[in-house]
């Protein structure tokens, strides 16, 4: 799957012109999702505009509340994304876990919350730089993906997303990325008692000089592209040549 995610970025005409951009140049293949996160507001928008253009990219929500047991102004709730048409939703991304202070307890409610209506959650987990720098990678990433309940990891897809290399135009080299996705997908094997593996995709700095090789891994299944897929260029050319 490559899932492009505008972040606070966007405006009804670039929507506009990135799907109109988008459907005549992408070719869609069978079981690679084409998976478009535009800021929350502009979801009916995308929605509606993507289905004029007859071409499955598919719709998914950058937010998600949790504890919606009280009211609470401003909120989004899953009911409401999937009445939107949302297949997707991101949680637990970096961004969020640092200035919205997202802990695992609110983590594991919204990806419950996304499960009961049948939204996949895209779940992201990463290392920041001072915590590769100490080697404790694969701790964080085990301490993240605990969030997730036990019989429900399988029906997520993860996303490997190395704090440093989020918009900073430093990926992570492929070796680092091979060796993290081969220890998630047994983490959770070895977590769920399953055979069953789980998708893992990249995300961190993709773009149209590194995609090639980071895809090209088989541990590789996918990848979350922020800054690069405004582009919408770009995008189309890394979807049809992944
Ligand atoms: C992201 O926001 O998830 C991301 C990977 O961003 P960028 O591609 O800009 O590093």
């Amino acid at each position: 799957m490559i899932v492009a995610n505008w972040k606070n970025t966007g405006s009804k005409e670039l929507i506009r012109a990135w799907v109109d951009s988008v459907s005549q140049d992408i070719d869609i293949v069978k079981g690679k999702d084409c998976v478009f996160c535009p800021p929350t507001c502009y979801l009916d928008y995308s929605k509606d505009y993507i289905k004029q253009r007859n071409k499955d990219i598919k719709i998914g929500s950058q937010e998600l509340d949790s504890e919606l047991t009280s009211p609470l102004t401003g909120a989004i709730s899953s009911q409401m994304l999937a009445d939107l048409g949302c297949e997707f939703v991101i949680i637990g991304h970096s961004e969020q876990r640092i200035h919205l202070n997202e802990s695992n307890e609110i983590l594991s409610d919204k990806f419950l919350k996304a499960i009961e209506r049948d939204i996949i959650p895209i779940f992201c987990i990463g290392e920041t730089k001072s915590q590769k720098d100490a080697d404790l990678t694969k701790e964080v990433l085990s301490k993240q993906l605990d969030a997730i309940q036990t019989d429900l990891v399988s029906k997520c897809i993860i996303a490997y997303e190395p704090v440093w290399a989020i918009g900073t135009g430093d990926h992570a080299e492929i070796s680092l990325i091979e060796k993290m996705h081969t220890y998630i997908k047994e983490y959770v094997i070895n977590k769920t008692k399953s055979s069953s593996q789980i998708s893992v995709v990249y995300g961190g700095s993709v773009n149209l000089d590194n995609y090639k090789e980071i895809y090209s891994s088989t541990e590789v299944d996918g990848l979350l592209i922020g800054g690069a897929s405004l582009d919408a260029c770009t995008f189309s050319e890394i979807y049809n040549m992944s």
